[in-house]
C-alpha cells in the first residue's frame, strides 16, 4: 500500500496521516517533520532546510528528493508507506516514480485533500502541536481538553514558527504555484482522487478510508 497524501499547507494531511497509518500499520513519512527534526538536531541538512522553511519557501528538490529516497529504502517501508507533503513539485513526483520503478513498486493511491484558502489560513494560524508526541490540535476546531496540554501524552503544546500569520501567506502562495502542475501530472497518470477536506476531521478520514479499502482487499 504505497500512498501519497496531497493538499495545501493546513489541508489536514498530518491529521489524516496519523489515522490512516494507525489503521494500515505503515510508516507516516512527512518531509516537513523530517526537516524539522534535522533542524532541531542541527545537522547541515537541517540547517540548510531551516533557512527555506523560515522563509516559507520550498527546500530545493535535490535535498528533498535525496532524503525521501533514503527513507523509502528502509525496512519498515517494505509493506508500504504514506507520504505526507512529498512530492510538492513535478520533478519530485518524477523522481519518486523513478525510485519506485527501480524498487519494482508503484503508487497505488494519490489522494488530494481540497480545502478553501480562507479555511487554510484559519487552520494554520490556530494549529498547535505537542512537543513530545507530535499530535496536532487546533485552538478552535480541535482543542485539547486542557489548554496547552496534550490529551494523549501530557506534553506541552507549541505553535510552529512558520504558522505565524506573516509566513503562512507566503507558504500558501508558494505551494499553490506548484500544486496545480502536480495535480495535472497525477491526473495524467490516472491515479488521483480528490476529497472534500472542508468537512469535519472524521468525515474526511472516512472518505479516505473508503477509497483505500475499495482497492485493498
Ligand atoms: P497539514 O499537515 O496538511 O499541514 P494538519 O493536519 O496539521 O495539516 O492540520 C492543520 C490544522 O487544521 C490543525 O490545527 C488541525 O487540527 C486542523 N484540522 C485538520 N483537519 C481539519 C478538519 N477537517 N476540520 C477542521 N480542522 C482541521
Ligand atoms: P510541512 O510540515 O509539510 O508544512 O512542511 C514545512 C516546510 O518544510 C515547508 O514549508 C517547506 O519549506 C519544507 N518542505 C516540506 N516538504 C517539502 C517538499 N516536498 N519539498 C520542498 N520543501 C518541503
Amino acid at each position: 500500500m504505497n500512498i501519497v497524501l496531497m493538499g495545501l499547507p493546513g489541508a489536514g494531511k498530518g491529521t489524516q496521516a496519523e489515522r490512516i497509518t494507525d489503521t494500515f500499520r505503515i510508516p507516516h513519512i512527512s518531509t516537513g517533520d523530517m526537516f524539522r527534526a534535522a533542524a532541531k538536531e542541527g545537522t547541515s541538512l537541517g540547517l540548510e532546510a531551516k533557512r527555506y522553511m523560515d522563509e516559507g519557501q520550498l527546500v530545493p528538490d535535490r535535498v528533498t528528493i535525496g532524503i525521501v529516497r533514503e527513507r523509502l529504502g528502509k525496512d519498515d517501508c517494505a509493506r508500504g508507506f504514506l507520504l505526507d507533503g512529498f512530492p510538492r513539485t513535478v520533478p519530485q513526483a518524477e523522481a519518486l516514480n523513478e525510485s519506485l520503478e527501480v524498487m519494482g513498486r508503484h503508487l497505488q493511491h494519490v489522494i488530494y485533500i481540497r480545502v478553501e484558502q480562507d479555511e487554510l489560513l484559519k487552520r494554520l494560524t490556530g494549529r498547535r502541536i505537542c512537543r513530545d508526541c507530535g499530535a496536532t490540535y487546533h485552538n478552535v476546531s480541535a482543542p485539547p481538553k486542557e489548554e496547552g496540554i496534550c490529551d494523549r501524552c501530557g506534553g506541552s503544546l507549541y505553535q510552529r514558527e512558520d504558522d505565524s500569520e506573516e509566513t503562512v501567506g507566503k507558504r500558501l502562495k508558494v505551494n499553490l504555484e506548484q500544486t496545480q502542475a502536480l495535480l495535472d501530472y497525477y491526473r495524467s497518470q490516472g491515479n488521483l482522487r480528490e476529497i472534500d477536506g472542508n468537512q469535519p476531521i472524521e468525515y474526511v478520514t472516512d472518505a479516505i478510508l473508503r477509497i483505500l479499502r475499495s482497492t485493498v482487499s
